[in-house]
């Protein structure tokens, strides 16, 4: 990908974007993905939606089909795939989620797992009846908790938050009590990019005597997460977006090792049962972990995202963070440079404490800029009512190619205006 000589020109910026490339210690990571064919991409600024593929990924999906499956076709059951949910949860455990052995593993939908460990921590508090959650949050996340609430008779906290930011502590501390048995709260707010104070916010839902349910779709892969020493009891995510896992990839789950024996998740299915190939009569969930499984693990699906942890490994969470926080510090003084200007406002926090690797901006013509940008191969997305987010996915993302996405959003406005 070329980028346009100086396309922030006029904007005072302390440093070129080609100097910020020339010093970035991951930049030699971008080649490790999939180069769009010529015309195709001028900048992608989605990769919090769907990461690019890696260049490897083709290549090994094809030795994966050939090998594993083709040459020992059920055998691989056996040899590796049974134990590849759990297996490949502790790597990304490790790398990625800061959680130690046993308490990770990769199945389902997020939508699913999130259903799966709500439905068990509610469960898991009888005597409690409320479910908190902020009305912000996303759609899916909104939705599985009313769906709970009806299903189970339990009622729903709403925390409503400022949109721009997040929830923060005071907000939970105002809501959560003697009733609450479990809150459900973004890592990361998928619209402001909002990144909550995990730590605190779980330490005072445990001083409520209720579970902490953290959605990681926007941090996994992105912000360094510490799940363990957070005391965090449950956690779900994505791993499509930051992980590079492809269309529909499969979600991870992390369960507390000391909460596992304690819950029991709703869908009863033999991958879960202590011994599923004894055909048994009744349902017995597996010791540990395990139980928490449900179906047949998608095990293909499964196997970029195996390809993205290591090269998150290499690289190392807290360069990826580093790199994020100059990347979203850069979008916003462009964005003041170059669309405030032109009636844009900024919908995300301007501490780089409390932000994750996403900006939001606002202007009632982004419906139709996106439209426009797209066609050109610049690719943010919108987020109605009037939000643009520019998604930076620090290993993917070149400083330039946030330049040249950022001119290019600037000309849109200026044609359709
Ligand atoms: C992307 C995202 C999801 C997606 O859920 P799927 O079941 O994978 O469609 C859920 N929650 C949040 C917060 C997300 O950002």
């Amino acid at each position: 990908m070329t980028y346009p000589a100086s396309p922030s020109a006029g904007v005072s910026l302390p440093v070129p974007a080609a100097e910020l490339d020339a010093a970035d210690p991951l930049a030699r990571f971008r080649s490790r993905f999939l180069e769009p064919e010529d015309g195709q991409v001028v900048a992608y600024l989605d990769g919090n939606s769907l990461g690019r593929p890696l260049a490897e990924t083709a290549g090994r999906m094809g030795e994966f089909i050939g090998g594993e499956w083709g040459n020992r076709l059920i055998r691989s059951w056996d040899e590796s795939w049974m134990d590849e949910p759990i297996r490949l949860g502790d790597r990304l455990g490790d790398v990625v989620l800061g959680a130690g052995p046993g308490q990770a593993l990769v199945a389902d939908s997020t939508s699913v797992m999130l259903y799966k460990l709500l439905r068990a921590a509610l469960d898991g508090r009888p005597g409690r009846d409320e479910i908190v959650v902020d009305r912000d949050n996303f759609p899916t996340d909104r939705f599985l908790v009313e769906g709970i609430a009806a299903e189970r008779g339990a009622s729903i906290r709403w925390i409503d938050a400022d949109p721009k930011a997040g929830v923060r502590p005071g907000d939970v501390a105002a809501v959560v009590g003697r009733r609450t048995a479990v809150v459900l709260l973004s890592h990361v707010a998928y619209r402001s990019g909002y990144l909550a104070d995990a730590p605190a916010i779980t330490a005072l839902v445990h001083d409520a005597g209720a579970l902490m349910l953290w959605d990681l779709c926007h941090s996994a892969g992105s912000v360094p997460l510490h799940l363990d020493q957070w005391g965090v009891d449950l956690a779900v995510g994505c791993t499509y977006k930051y992980l590079n896992g492809g269309p529909g990839a499969p979600a991870f789950g992390y369960v507390r090792a000391g909460l596992q024996a304690e819950l029991q998740q709703p869908l009863w299915g033999w991958m879960g049962a202590h011994d599923p190939f004894g055909m048994s009569e009744q349902y017995r969930p597996a010791d540990g972990l395990r139980r928490f499984l449900t179906g047949t693990p998608p095990i293909l699906a499964m196997q970029p995202l195996k390809h993205m942890v290591e090269l998150i490994a290499e690289a190392g969470m807290d360069a990826v963070r580093e790199k994020s926080v100059l990347l979203t510090e850069r979008a916003i003084a462009l964005a003041d440079g170059l669309l405030a200007p032109l009636g844009v406002g900024l919908a995300s926090p301007r501490d780089p404490a409390r932000r994750g690797s996403h900006i939001t901006i606002e202007h009632p013509r982004f419906r139709e800029v996106t439209a426009a940008l797209w066609e050109r191969g610049v690719i943010p997305d919108f987020r109605p009512p009037y939000g643009l987010r520019i998604g930076l996915s620090p290993l993917s993302t070149s400083f330039a190619e946030l330049d040249a996405g950022m001119a290019a959003v600037r000309d849109a406005l200026l044609e359709v205006s």
